[in-house]
């Protein structure tokens, strides 16, 4: 979609910091970093939100999910000591903050989180 804004990162039509990537998925750091990791993994294939990918795609989402974990591992917030692990963050509709209209999962961490969220 050519006036999807990560569907122009996905073609390189707008520069991101590209984290990683895999055939299904791509993860960059997202603009406007809310913890001292902040990526997005997002799917190639334009959909609207993560329920989307599962439903049309199930096998990007689980591409997805192994590339979050990837990144996370590679920043070094995976896993269960002390100042570790990570968070994912879906948000799916306006009243949940979504935003951008193309599915994404936010890997968030390097900093503890309260809980319940905001
Ligand atoms: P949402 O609010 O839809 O869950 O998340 C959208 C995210 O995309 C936000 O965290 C926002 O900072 C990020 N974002 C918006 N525009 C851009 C952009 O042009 N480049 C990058 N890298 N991230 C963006
Ligand atoms: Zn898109």
């Amino acid at each position: 979609m050519s006036d999807c804004l990560f569907c122009r990162i996905v073609s390189g039509e707008i520069p991101a910091e590209i984290v990683a990537d895999n055939p299904a998925a791509v993860c960059f750091r997202d603009i406007s970093p809310t913890a001292p990791t902040h990526v997005l993994v997002i799917p190639r294939t334009h959909l609207p939100n993560l329920a989307a990918v599962g439903e049309a795609e199930p096998d990007t989402l689980v591409a997805m999910l192994a590339l979050a974990d990837q990144v996370a591992e590679a920043e070094g917030i995976a896993g269960d000591a002390e100042g570790q692990g990570y968070r994912l963050v879906a948000n799916t509709g306006p009243n949940a903050h979504q935003t951008v209209f193309h599915a994404h999962l936010h890997v968030l961490g390097g900093r503890p989180m309260g809980w319940p969220p905001g």
